[in-house]
């Protein structure tokens, strides 16, 4: 009789967002195949806390300072669970010597640094976070290939895209196509856009997210950091990652080789598939949902070119990522504070493209030669975006 396969260790970093538990749900399913060893959140630490219960989970990092403090003296964790707080902690749990796979799925680029110790320690990287290669993917895909580390990409276009190139020689490869749903607005009046609530927003048509990516999927932005990270993922020019618009979210994407031929992978848009996909890869196992794809019911797959004056984002975006250099960076920072703004009611929604314009306009682009100075730009895209919130044009288009 074949021995199993051992079972594979997994860290999960954002254990409590919409991603971690959609991979709990994952993991829950295939306990002979995966463990989780360690767990962590921002802030959420009573969900921690049940987690850790329902999966024996040994280590457990809260990042924010206060919250961590009260989870020490909350009484809630079972006994023997260590504690980590900060960066510090989220960085202990990436690198434990117990963990082979740590999946990132901390929303914004609080990851990076645990990110970039997980692969020193040579652990297998799921990456679902998009903001980190967006930032620094010259540093992360350098340093996985310095440590032979494999980066199996979670978010579903990205996922999409490695499966339909199995087998296939990069250098084949003319453009990959990433499939957008078009998100809350794709069919409201382009002048009803200005007065969009922030409830609007969160009310995605097709998928169920954390509220950051949902408005950025409203925008599109959301599909401008992605073709940024499949252009680092798949090691490809600006001109060979596209989008198309795809309004029912069940071909993930298109890729075309240099004979005209197009590979697509289908499934239902639940991140159950890909985040299956990643943690058991390459073995397959039965479907995820009990909901898959039915082809014994009429259903149709239509294909559009995106609309520029509906999602200026996207077009940012995508210069960003032409121009090169810390471009990307600086387009992620704006959006990233002026999403903040949006969600919190402060800022209208029209108004996150003018902020991430003006930051892009504002800042000298250059190639970085080190990490450090990415997250500098960074860190003045931020107080750039800060400042242009509050600049009158933010408020008019
Ligand atoms: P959510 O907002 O639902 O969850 C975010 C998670 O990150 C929470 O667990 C949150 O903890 C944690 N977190 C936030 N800040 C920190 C921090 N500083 N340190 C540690 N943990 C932190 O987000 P999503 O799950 O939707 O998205 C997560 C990432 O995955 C994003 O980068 C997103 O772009 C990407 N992604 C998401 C998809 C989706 O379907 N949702 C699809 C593809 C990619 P707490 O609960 O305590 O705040
Ligand atoms: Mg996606």
């Amino acid at each position: 009789m074949a021995t199993p396969a051992p079972k594979r260790r997994i860290v999960l970093l954002g254990a409590t967002g919409s991603i971690g538990e959609s991979t709990l749900r994952v993991i829950a399913a295939h306990r002979d195949r995966l463990e989780l060893v360690g767990i962590a959140a921002n802030g959420r630490y009573q969900r921690l806390a049940e987690i850790a219960r329902e999966f024996n989970v040994k280590h457990v990092a809260v990042f924010d300072d206060n919250s961590f403090l009260a989870a020490k003296s909350a009484d809630i964790f079972p006994r023997g669970t260590q504690l980590h707080g900060g960066v510090a902690g989220l960085t202990t749990i990436a690198t434990l010597a117990e963990a082979d796979t740590v999946l990132v799925a901390v929303v914004g680029t609080a990851g990076l640094k645990p990110a970039l110790a997980a692969i020193a320690a040579k652990k297998t990287l799921a990456l679902a976070s998009k903001e980190l290669l967006v930032l620094a993917g010259k540093f992360v895909m350098a340093a996985a290939r310095e440590h032979g580390v494999r980066l199996l990409p979670v978010d579903s276009e990205h996922n999409a895209v490695f499966q339909c190139l199995e087998g296939h020689h990069a250098s084949d490869v003319r453009r990959l196509v990433l499939t957008a749903s078009g998100g809350a607005f794709r069919d409201w009046p382009l002048e009803k856009l200005s007065s969009v609530r922030v409830a609007d927003a969160l009310k995605h048509p097709n998928w169920s997210m954390g509220p950051k990516i949902t408005v950025d999927s409203a925008t599109l932005a959301n599909k401008g950091l992605e073709l940024i990270e499949a252009q680092w993922l798949f090691g490809l020019r600006a001109e060979q990652c596209q989008a198309v618009l795809h309004t029912q979210s069940i071909v993930h994407c298109l890729v075309e080789f240099r004979d005209g031929s197009m590979l697509a992978q289908l499934c239902p848009p639940s991140m159950t598939f890909p985040i299956q996909h990643a943690l058991l890869y390459p073995d397959r196992a039965p479907c995820p949902t009990d909901d898959p794809l039915n082809l014994e019911k009429k259903f149709s797959l239509d294909f559009r070119p995106v609309e520029a004056a509906r999602y200026p984002l996207l077009g940012l975006a995508q210069a960003a990522m032409a121009a090169g250099g810390v471009a990307p960076a600086v387009f992620n920072a704006a959006n990233e504070v002026a999403v903040a703004e949006f969600i919190a009611g402060r800022l209208p929604f029209l108004a996150i493209s003018r902020v991430v314009e003006q930051s892009l306009a504002g800042m000298k682009n250059f190639e970085p030669t080190t990490l450090d100075e990415v997250l500098q730009a960074d860190a003045e895209a931020r107080r750039l975006a800060h400042q242009n919130l509050f600049s009158p044009a933010s408020f008019s288009r």
